[in-house]
């Protein structure tokens, strides 16, 4: 009996390795999830390991979508609830199974290709610090040069999210995109002092003459709609891709954590702008995701951020996160 079970996982061990090996996806499939990436070099020392980098692609329609990991951020976990205990917290991800700190905060950007154009959403968070900054390296993998990209479209204005807009001289990465952004978040940012502010107006105002301005809760670019969810900062925007009746919606910040956020909506983030309007539009927003049962990405859920938001069935305004691959 043992010894079936032995070589049945010894199969699958070996099958597995040779799926694996040499393989961009197999270097996905590793890199996704929560694994450390010591964790990696020491199971896998015989396959090439990219420490941040992936890519998965999926279609939606007659749209290519690709989850492209810039990288991953390590976060306190009181930082995604200022208004709980460490206890509660602790409580919570032990439901889980998550009792390490500090909480892994992938940053997964999304790259549109449609019939005429490449567009980025969000550009992760190269000037941030260590971990982050793989995506030009994996636009590069997937055979897109920074000039290939034609519109880059921006969920917010947070380091994470526009770390990524600029060279080491300042200038625009994306040289030849149109870049989008909230009217809203774009000023709220040029009216704001500390350093948080510096590095944002730093890696957002070279942009100047390449930035098209918007309100919200309008189609910005044919088959994507900007959708208004303020409060994590004033001018968020999360986004819906549609073609031929399929759907995805990239979350931007209005989802965190992909248990905290979804479990306890009405805790506070410490990046929030305005925590009470965060709360309402989190509450809101996963309500309709999970009603309408639309495919997400969320952008700092585990690699590769692409599943579905799962109503409670006890509880009201509690999802859980169900993975699509
Ligand atoms: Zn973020």
């Amino acid at each position: 009996m043992h010894s079936n079970l032995d070589s049945k996982f010894n199969e699958k061990k070996v099958s597995r390795r040779n799926l694996l090996k040499g393989t961009a996806a197999g270097a996905v499939a590793l890199g996704s999830g929560l694994f450390l990436p010591e964790q990696l070099t020491q199971a896998k020392s015989d396959v090439e390991i990219i420490n941040g980098t992936g890519f998965y692609r999926f279609a939606v329609g007659d749209f290519k979508v690709t989850s492209i990991s810039d990288g991953m951020l390590t976060i306190p976990t009181n930082v995604f609830a200022t208004n709980a205990s460490q206890t509660s917290i602790d409580a919570v991800l032990e439901t889980v199974g998550l009792t390490t700190e500090p909480a892994q905060a992938p940053m997964n950007v999304a790259l549109l290709e449609t019939s005429d154009s490449l567009i980025l959403f969000d550009t992760g968070g190269k000037d941030l610090g260590p971990i982050g900054g793989q995506l030009t390296t994996a636009l590069s993998q997937l055979g897109h040069a920074p000039e290939d990209i034609t519109h880059v479209v921006f969920t917010h204005a947070h380091p994470d999210h526009v770390g990524g807009t600029i060279d080491a001289d300042g200038n625009p990465i994306f040289s030849q995109a149109q870049h989008f952004m909230s009217e809203t978040e774009w000023t709220h940012w040029l009216s704001q002092e500390g350093a948080n502010a510096e590095f944002i107006t730093s890696h957002i105002l070279p942009l100047e003459n390449q930035m098209t301005l918007f309100q919200g809760d309008e189609e910005i670019l044919p088959g994507i709609y900007a959708i208004s969810t303020p409060g994590h900062t004033p001018g968020h925007m999360a986004y819906s891709l549609s073609s031929n009746d399929e759907k995805l919606v990239l979350t931007g910040d209005v989802s965190n954590h992909y248990v905290l956020s979804l479990k306890k909506p009405d805790w506070h983030l410490a990046f929030d702008s305005n925590p009470e309007k965060a709360v309402e539009t989190r509450i809101a927003f996963f309500n309709h995701l999970a009603d309408a049962g639309t495919k997400v990405l969320g952008y700092h859920f585990p690699f590769p951020g692409v599943g579905y938001v799962v109503a409670s069935r006890t509880f009201e305004n509690q999802w859980s996160w169900l993975p699509s691959m």
